[in-house]
């Protein structure tokens, strides 16, 4: 199998272009589908910068500029990939909703709704988000026989 290597040029080029990158948008997602996006969206603008030297005048260096970025954007991709959610979405931890276990309710949850789950809990049943608010489900247990007698 051939290897394909980058000319000395384009990978000094996406060196530098991940530098600025970095510097201008230090903030990169949490998460795989909007990290994806930002490669999608600068292959979008390589593809757009293809079709306006077809169509429009458009000039062979945007196209070069176009591809060193959306490869910048992938290679960045890369090196987060290990610590991103396959989740769309993460709510900030702030947004919780905790639901405390009632020995005779069921759940009370923080947004001031009741949820019977016979005998079972919110995490055993692989609830993340409160069904109610929408927001990150936390579930706080009823303390154990002994912790009550102390208090
Ligand atoms: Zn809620």
């Amino acid at each position: 199998m051939k290897m394909v290597v980058l000319k000395g040029s384009d990978a000094k080029l996406i060196q530098e272009e991940m530098k600025r990158a970095k510097d201008k948008f230090p903030w990169w997602p949490a998460d795989r589908i909007h990290a994806a996006a930002i490669v999608a969206e600068e292959a979008g603008e390589l593809l757009q910068a293809t079709l306006q030297a077809r169509y429009e005048n458009g000039s062979f260096e945007r196209i070069r500029k176009e591809a060193i970025q959306t490869a910048t954007m992938a290679i960045r991709f890369l090196e987060n990939l290990p610590g991103l959610s396959p989740h769309g979405y993460e709510p900030p931890a702030a947004e919780v909703c905790i639901w405390q276990e009632d020995e005779e309710d069921g759940w009370k949850t923080s947004c001031g709704e009741i949820f019977d789950l016979d005998n079972s809990t919110p995490v055993d049943d692989d609830m993340r988000f409160c069904c109610f608010c929408g927001k990150r489900l936390e579930q706080k247990r009823v303390p154990e026989a002994n912790d009550a007698d102390i208090a």
